[in-house]
């Protein structure tokens, strides 16, 4: 089993049950729904039918429920297609228009206010790009055209010097995150994060939309404000995800390989799951296999400690959704099998009895240590919250990880960890029974077998469900 997990965007190549079920089967572990397209009768039939093979296939899926944030862009341009030609004059208008190389509108009210003279406009992920030569600061704002080329409608435009006075969340991702909330998706993520208060502000409307959902934030990292304060963002969200598209384009491109690195390191000293995203299959979106390039990204990816990989066109629309999914995972396994990605030397937790967490994570800590020196094959968790499997994953620990809980939604939530894979288990009699249960269950299972050894963490009394406290070193009988 790869630890490593595959994120998988949906769209038209993967919305057939039999398509989702092949990617199921070769290694994808959350479905990405990319809510910048998509209505609404789509998304919940792609739900449902995730859900539905869950139950069929005894797999835990999750669902990601991505909002497109302060995404900009152009408007619709003449017969889809206009040249832009370097040297000339265009103007951005915030009046609505059909766009032509002279003149073409942007869907950003406050642009004309925000922009200033030298800043840089850049187009369609960076192939056009334009300077601001004047603003009226209402409603226009003259720029010259420094790499033309051909823009077709609607495409996004990214102001990597502009401060953008619009709101991390605005109208249709409130919408769209109430439509989520209400099908109970495991995961959020937020596209265009520029600080620790746009996660706070996303966090407070979960929490006020219901308090029994227990939703996950992931802040997609793809600004360079949210480099600047990325040790408070990662403290509030549960998970980040490095948007290396939009972030390619924001930071001068040299950059992202170092930021990758720097982000995943981050993380892991948290706890924090991380997703690699962005053109890492791209090729396959036609071809049947990756650019060698590619085989590369996806394995330094794994080696730097990803939790997941992500697949973007080319699982929603591309030629081959499966079979990318399949390539993706026989690159994790390789590396996995030949490479020490195991045993992160994190910091022990400090000795703080004021902390509540301390004895847990002390717990996981040296679980994570005693499986290395014993060579334990599993270390088996019960938990309610799922805190003990984030924590143990972030140890990278080459045993496998095994969480048994009764509370189904966070074994789905879990699938997008390194390493965990969950059970479903419900009995609640006594510790040392239901570790005698769960040994049976896993060895019937095939997932350990006899002579291993493996490391027990739970909390007792078990009928108090409280934070973890004891741990056990057996064998498999
Ligand atoms: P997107 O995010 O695909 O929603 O733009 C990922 C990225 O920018 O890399
Ligand atoms: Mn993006």
């Amino acid at each position: 089993m790869k630890r490593t997990k595959i994120v998988a965007t949906l769209g038209p190549a993967s919305s057939t049950a039999a398509v989702l079920e092949e990617m199921i089967k070769a290694g994808m572990d959350v479905c990405r729904i990319n809510f910048s397209h998509g209505a609404y009768d789509n998304v919940l039939s792609q739900i449902n039918t995730i859900r539905e093979l869950n139950k069929k296939l005894g797999t835990h899926t999750a669902i990601l429920a991505d909002l497109q944030g302060p995404k900009l862009r152009i408007g619709t341009v003449e017969n889809n297609s206009v040249e832009l030609i370097s040297g000339k004059e265009i103007y951005i208008t915030t009046t609505e228009c059909t766009g032509t190389a002279e003149r073409v509108y942007i869907t950003y009210p406050q642009f004309p206010k925000d922009v200033k003279a030298g800043e840089n406009i850049l187009i369609d992920d960076g192939k056009l790009l334009l300077k601001v030569v004047e603003t009226n600061g209402k409603d226009e704002v003259k720029a010259i055209v420094m790499h033309g080329g051909i823009l077709s409608s609607k495409k996004g435009v990214n102001l990597p010097n502009t401060k953008i006075s619009l709101p991390c969340l605005t109208e249709k991702d409130i919408k769209d995150l109430e439509f989520a909330l209400t099908q109970k998706v495991d995961w959020i993520g937020l596209s265009f994060v520029r600080s620790a208060a746009d996660i706070i502000e996303l966090k407070y409307l979960i929490q006020n939309f219901d308090h029994t959902v227990k939703t996950k934030v992931v802040a997609k990292i793809e600004k360079p404000e949210a480099i600047l304060d990325i040790d408070n963002i990662i403290k509030e969200t549960d998970a980040i995800m490095v948007a290396r598209g939009d972030l390619g384009v924001e930071v001068p491109m040299q950059e992202v390989p170092v930021i990758q690195k720097m982000l995943v390191r981050k993380c892991l000293e948290a706890s924090k799951p991380v997703i690699i995203a962005t053109q890492m299959m791209e090729s396959m979106i036609t071809n049947i296999s990756p650019s060698r390039a590619e085989v590369n990204d996806v394995a330094n990816s794994v080696m730097d400690g990803a939790d997941a990989v992500m697949l973007s066109g080319e699982t929603s629309v591309g030629n081959h959704p499966a079979k990318v999914v399949e390539a993706m995972t026989k690159i994790i396994e390789h590396v996995e099998s030949k490479v020490d990605i195991y045993n992160r030397d994190n910091a022990a937790p400090e000795v703080d009895l004021h902390n509540n967490r301390f004895i847990s994570d002390s717990i996981c800590y040296t679980a994570a240590k005693m499986a290395q020196r014993t060579k334990a094959s599993a270390i088996v968790t019960m938990s309610h919250s799922g805190y003990t499997a984030f924590k143990l994953a972030s140890h990278r620990p080459k045993a496998n990880i095994y969480v048994f809980t009764d509370n189904y939604s966070i074994l789905t939530t879990l699938n997008l960890v390194w390493g965990v894979h969950g059970f479903f288990y419900d009995k609640n009699i006594s510790t040392d029974h239901t570790i005698a249960d769960i040994k049976l269950i896993l060895k019937n299972k095939g997932c350990v077998k006899q002579n291993d050894l493996i490391i027990n963490i739970a909390s007792t009394p078990i009928s108090e469900k409280g934070k973890s406290n004891m741990i056990k070193l057996s064998a498999i009988e």
